[in-house]
C-alpha cells in the first residue's frame, strides 16, 4: 500500500483563492500542499482582467501564472489532482485525491470555486464544443464572420459575453428569462445599449436545442416568439446563466451551507462550521463580490486561520506527549 502523505495545510483548488492561500501558508512556514487538476480556475479563462489592482489589462491566464510563479518561488508543491474524498481521522483530515494519493492534513482550505450552470436540455452535453459553449471569453473568436450567436443569462458574464460576441458575429441575441436586466454593472449596461447588433430578448427562455449530431447546434427554440418566430437559426449558443458552489467535498464534511445563497458559510476568519476546515473564494458566502481580488484576499485570511489552527494542534500534541507517563519514562 502506498504511503499516506502528511502535511500541515492542504489547499483544494488551483484558482486565485488557492494560490493566495498557498503563498501565505508557505510564508508562515507550515508544510503546505496545493491540490487541484485544473490550473488557474475561472480567472485563467476569464479573458482580459481590467480590475485587478496593480495589473491593468492583464490576460487572466497570465495573471494566474504570476500567482503560481510567486508560490513556486517558495517551493510549495502542487498535486495535479482533485480532492475526491475527505473525512475526519482523529486530529487530522484524511483526503484522497482522484489519483488515489492519500493525504493527512491538520488543516484544509477549500477553494474549489463554482460550477457553471447548465440549461439541462436534451443534446446540451453532446453538442458542447459543437455549437454549445459555457465561456464566451474563451470561444467568442470562433464565431468570427458568423451570422448569429445567442447568449443565455442576465448577469455580468452574459452581458460581457454578448458584447464580446458582437465583435465577431453579425447578430447576437441575449436571451433572458426576466423582464429587466438589473444585475449587471451599470457600466456594462451602458456598453450594451450602445451595441446595435445585440438584441435583448426579455422574458424568454431557450426551451429546445435544434440541430443534428453531424452539424451540432444550428438553432434554438424559444419559449416566446421573437419577431413572429419561435425558432432562431444561430451558429453558437453561450450559456452564461451563473454558477453553483461546488459542494461535493463540503457536503462530505457536513459543512454548514448558507440557506439563502447555497454557499459554504464562513465567518470573518474564513472558518467553516468544522474546526480545522477553512473555505475561501467563490465557494463561500464571505462576500457577494465574486472577483479575483476578493478570492485572493480570502485565501490569505484563510491561510492565517489555518496556520493558527496548525499551531494549536501541534501545541496540543506536544502537551499530550509531555503529560504522558510513557513519554516521561521514555518507554
Ligand atoms: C467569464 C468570467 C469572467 C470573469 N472576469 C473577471 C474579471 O474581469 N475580474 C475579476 O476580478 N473577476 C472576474 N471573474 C470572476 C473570477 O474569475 C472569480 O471570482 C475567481 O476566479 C474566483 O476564484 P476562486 O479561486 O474562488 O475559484 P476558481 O477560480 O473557480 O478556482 C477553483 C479551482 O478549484 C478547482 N477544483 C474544482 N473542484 C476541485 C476539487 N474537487 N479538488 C480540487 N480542486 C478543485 C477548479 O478546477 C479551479 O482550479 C470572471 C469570471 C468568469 C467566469
Amino acid at each position: 500500500m502506498s504511503e499516506v502523505k502528511q502535511v500541515d495545510v492542504l489547499i483544494g483548488g488551483q484558482g486565485a483563492a488557492a494560490f493566495a492561500a498557498g503563498l501565505y501558508s508557505s510564508r508562515y512556514q507550515v508544510d503546505t500542499l496545493i491540490a487541484g487538476e485544473q490550473f488557474g480556475g475561472e480567472t485563467a479563462i476569464g479573458g482580459t482582467i481590467e480590475n485587478y489592482p496593480g495589473q491593468p489589462d492583464i490576460d487572466g491566464f497570465d495573471l494566474m501564472m504570476k500567482f503560481k510563479e510567486q508560490v513556486d518561488k517558495l517551493e510549495t508543491p502542487t498535486a495535479y489532482s482533485n480532492l475526491k474524498t475527505i473525512s475526519k481521522n482523529g486530529d487530522v483530515f484524511r483526503v484522497v485525491l482522484d489519483d488515489d494519493t492519500e493525504i493527512d492534513a491538520i488543516s484544509v482550505i477549500l477553494a474549489v470555486g463554482r460550477e457553471r450552470r447548465k440549461l439541462s436540455l436534451p443534446k446540451e452535453e453532446e453538442w458542447t464544443g459543437n455549437g454549445v459553449s459555457y465561456c464566451s471569453t474563451c470561444d467568442a473568436p470562433l464565431y468570427r464572420n458568423k451570422a448569429a450567436a445567442a447568449v443565455v443569462g442576465g448577469g455580468n458574464a452574459a452581458v460581457e459575453g454578448a458584447v464580446l460576441l458582437s465583435k465577431y458575429a453579425a447578430t447576437v441575441y441575449l436571451v433572458y428569462r426576466r423582464d429587466e436586466l438589473t444585475r449587471p454593472e451599470p457600466i456594462l449596461l451602458k456598453v450594451l445599449e450602445q451595441t446595435d447588433n445585440v438584441k435583448v430578448l426579455y422574458s424568454t427562455e431557450v426551451v429546445e436545442l435544434l440541430g443534428s449530431d453531424e452539424a451540432g447546434l444550428t438553432g434554438i427554440r424559444l419559449s416566446k416568439p421573437w419577431e413572429g418566430q419561435d425558432e432562431l437559426t444561430i451558429d453558437g449558443l453561450f450559456v452564461e446563466a451563473g454558477a453553483d458552489p461546488r459542494l461535493e467535498i463540503p457536503n462530505q464534511l457536513g459543512l454548514e451551507i448558507n440557506p439563502d445563497t447555497g454557499e459554504v458559510h464562513v465567518d470573518r476568519s474564513l472558518k467553516t462550521s468544522v474546526e480545522g476546515i477553512y473555505a475561501a473564494g467563490d465557494l463561500t458566502d464571505g462576500t457577494d463580490l465574486k472577483q479575483t481580488i476578493t478570492a485572493a484576499a480570502q485565501g490569505a485570511v484563510a491561510a492565517l486561520s489555518a496556520y493558527q489552527h496548525v499551531q494549536e494542534v501541534k501545541a496540543g500534541r506536544h502537551d499530550a506527549v509531555q503529560a504522558s507517563p510513557a513519554a516521561v519514562s521514555g518507554s
